[in-house]
């Protein structure tokens, strides 16, 4: 009997910068590290195997086609300065320059899923979404002939307006399940362009859990990237998990410089599904019972990261022990919770948190039951 690759049916995935995640003294199921950051912090990239059950290397090849990418990309073994153009007619070149570096890369890191190569494509009526899938027959043919036995994934990274086309959404289903893809790919990470997970309207949101439900249903692992709080709702209907990136990813940041901002020392509340700034959390009292905050609450940078990492692996860990039939009654009944959370902060300490987000996210489970009972019906 082979072991299962994940060690509970729902994860949450880290993506550590630094080497403070280490000294947690946690075990992640996953981790997954940008393939620059492990030339940018190498010590760190070498200490995550002992802290993390499967290490994922994200190839990022997607930066290959854009201008402002970070210093350390340009130290990865990938065919810099190669246009998309010559990337696209030249499959010996791509096979050897992206497809074996790529890989090569990813097993010298030690990681222990393979991801294929991919690149950022707005939507699947366009040149780069059909290479991604070449890319991808491509790695499962390396893969073959080099006889490397690890789980092969793809990544799904797509702009947000196909979200509401449903036959796009069916499309991407039926490309990425079909032929050789339905036995040699174990899974995919899906990251959607622009997408704020509080901001979006109702539609996008159900579009995105309907493309997670329909890959789930084909017998692939799928989680979610980039996402937010919403990455945990996601859980409840198919997804394996979600992985903590940037709440929002945005190629408009790599085609110029720009400024990336400061991150915002704001701290998360698994009890809004939201994040609140200091004077906000003072507001309302807030304490919280994890190691980084021990009944008081985290106040600097580290520890907000910290209490962060607890409480989104705690709220996995919840979710992985609820049976697949009770996640969704589990998920609104959280949401209910923090709606009334929020009743209560607004109500007793005239609070400034919105629940437009939660009422949103409700529906989106609403509508993933009967989605649920459609497509059961239908086998
Ligand atoms: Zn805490």
């Amino acid at each position: 009997m082979n072991k299962p690759l994940l060690s509970q049916s729902v994860i949450f995935i880290p993506k550590p910068l630094d080497s403070g995640i280490t000294e947690l003294g946690l075990k992640f199921p996953a981790v997954m590290l940008d393939a620059h950051i492990a030339e940018w912090r190498p010590k760190v990239a070498k200490r995550i195997p002992s802290i993390s059950e499967l290490l994922i290397v994200n190839p990022v090849t997607y930066y290959l086609l854009y201008k402002n990418t970070p210093k350390s990309f340009k130290k990865l073994p990938y065919p810099h300065g190669a246009t998309f153009e010559k990337l696209h007619s030249e499959p010996e070149f791509r096979f050897e320059k992206l497809i074996q570096s790529s890989v090569e890369y990813q097993l010298a890191k030690k990681a222990d899923i393979i991801v294929a190569p991919y690149f950022f494509t707005e939507d699947d009526n366009s040149a780069k979404f059909n290479l991604n899938l070449t890319m991808l027959s491509e790695t499962i043919q390396f893969l073959q002939n080099k006889n490397i036995k690890k789980p092969l994934f793809g990544m799904i990274y797509i702009g947000n307006a196909v979200l509401t086309k449903g036959l796009s959404v069916s499309n991407i289903v039926a490309r990425y399940t079909d032929g050789e893809y339905s036995n040699a790919v174990k899974g995919y990470f899906v990251a959607i362009d622009n997408f704020d997970s509080r901001m979006e309207d109702v539609d996008s949101l159900i579009g995105l859990t309907k493309l997670i439900h329909l890959l789930a249903k084909e017998d692939k692992i799928i989680f979610a990237k980039s996402i937010g709080a919403f990455g945990e709702v996601l859980g409840a209907i198919g997804s394996s998990g979600f992985v903590d990136d940037k709440e929002t990813m945005s190629v408009e940041y790599l085609k110029e410089k720009t400024n990336y901002g400061r991150p915002k020392n704001r701290l998360y509340i698994p009890e809004i599904f939201d994040n609140a700034n200091d004077t906000e959390v003072q507001n309302i009292k807030y304490k919280c019972n994890c190691l980084a905050c021990n009944g008081s609450v985290a106040k600097d940078v580290v520890s907000k990261k910290r209490h962060s990492l607890y409480r989104r692996t705690d709220a996995m860990n919840e979710l992985s022990t609820q049976p697949s039939e009770k996640k969704v009654s589990f998920m609104k009944n959280r949401i209910d919770q923090a709606i009334d959370f929020i009743d209560y902060c607004v109500k007793n300490h005239r609070s400034l948190f919105k629940k437009t987000h939660l009422l949103k996210w409700k529906q989106v489970l609403e509508s993933a039951e009967v989605l649920a009972k459609t497509t059961k019906n239908q086998d």
